[in-house]
């Protein structure tokens, strides 16, 4: 097959290899997903199913793609997945390593649904994008998660403040006016409507709604039934589902998180 006259059409295939040293970070979105959650009535502004269904579909990939990912973050839609500057996964060619990971988080969010949703079927394949992004140093990677958290953070109060008053206040608001009242207002105003009109208090929501998820392969807990020496052989990382902040030092400093990038 190789030599027949048609293999010439292979020279079209141009090299995609990403640059050697390099951390790369893949971020699937999901597409359409501002219908898809309506079509699949989702809690507003968060459906904790819907999201703890992401978070398993993103420790799938971690697991398939162990010793390469060490780090994944996920809030709404998206979820990213860090690469180790040593990944040799595919020789390092990004239209496979993007395809690979948005395929299997696909497939696992599709295989994983009736898990979270046994009373929901879906009403169609869901899909999701992806690209990959390199960065050249430990800054500009934990930059890059500090962005996403950030993202998570204004996303939730926003849509934490437009639900409340479109759903709880009285009489209650249209949604366009629930923007028109939210236009312009700073964080600080956006909770100080969430408290004073609703009783909420922003920083007591669930973590998860504030600060996304962060998985992250780490160093098995220590057990004391375990001789250290053998633990560290049969199980030496686990994965870990964390909803804390990394905006912060501490969270990569801290040896237990597993997270030096
Ligand atoms: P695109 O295809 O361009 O990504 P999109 O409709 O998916 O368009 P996004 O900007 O990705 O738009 O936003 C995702 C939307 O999905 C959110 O605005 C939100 O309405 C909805 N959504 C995602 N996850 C949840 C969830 N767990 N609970 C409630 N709504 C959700
Ligand atoms: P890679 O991950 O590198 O693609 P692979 O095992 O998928 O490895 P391919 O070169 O893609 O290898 O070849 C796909 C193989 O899958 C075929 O060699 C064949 O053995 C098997 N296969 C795929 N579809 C069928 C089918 N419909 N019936 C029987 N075998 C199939
Ligand atoms: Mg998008
Ligand atoms: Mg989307
Ligand atoms: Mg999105
Ligand atoms: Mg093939
Ligand atoms: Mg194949």
């Amino acid at each position: 097959m190789a030599g027949s006259r048609f293999a010439y059409v292979r020279s079209f295939e141009l090299p995609d290899p990403v640059l050697p040293g390099v951390f790369m970070v893949v971020r699937i979105d999901g597409k359409g997903f501002h219908g898809f959650s309506q079509a699949h009535e989702f809690e507003k502004p968060n459906d904790a199913v819907a999201l703890e269904l992401m978070n398993h579909a993103a420790r799938h990939v971690c697991q398939e793609l162990r010793g390469d990912v060490t780090l994944a973050f996920g809030e709404s839609d998206e979820y990213s997945f860090l690469l180790k500057k040593s990944c040799k996964l595919y020789n390092r060619r990004e239209s496979k390593i993007v395809t690979h990971i948005v395929s299997l988080f696909t497939s696992a969010y599709v295989f994983y649904w009736p898990q979270y949703f046994p009373k929901k079927a879906l009403q169609g394949p869901p899909s999701f994008d992806g690209r990959l992004v390199v960065y050249p140093g430990v800054q500009e990677v934990k930059d890059y998660f500090a962005w996403r958290q950030a993202d998570t953070h204004i996303n939730n109060l926003y849509n934490t403040t437009f639900w409340s008053l479109v759903l709880l206040s009285n009489p209650p608001l249209s949604e366009r006016q629930a923007h028109e009242t939210l236009k312009g207002t700073v964080s600080s105003q956006k909770n100080e409507i969430l408290f004073s009109k609703f009783a909420i208090n922003y920083e007591r929501l669930p973590a998860m709604f504030r600060k996304g998820t962060t998985v992250v392969l780490a160093p098995t807990r220590p057990s004391s039934k375990v001789r250290k020496s053998k633990r560290r052989k049969a199980h030496p990382r686990e994965l870990r589902t964390l909803h804390v902040d990394i905006i912060g030092s501490a969270f990569w400093e801290e040896p237990e998180a597993g997270a030096k990038a």
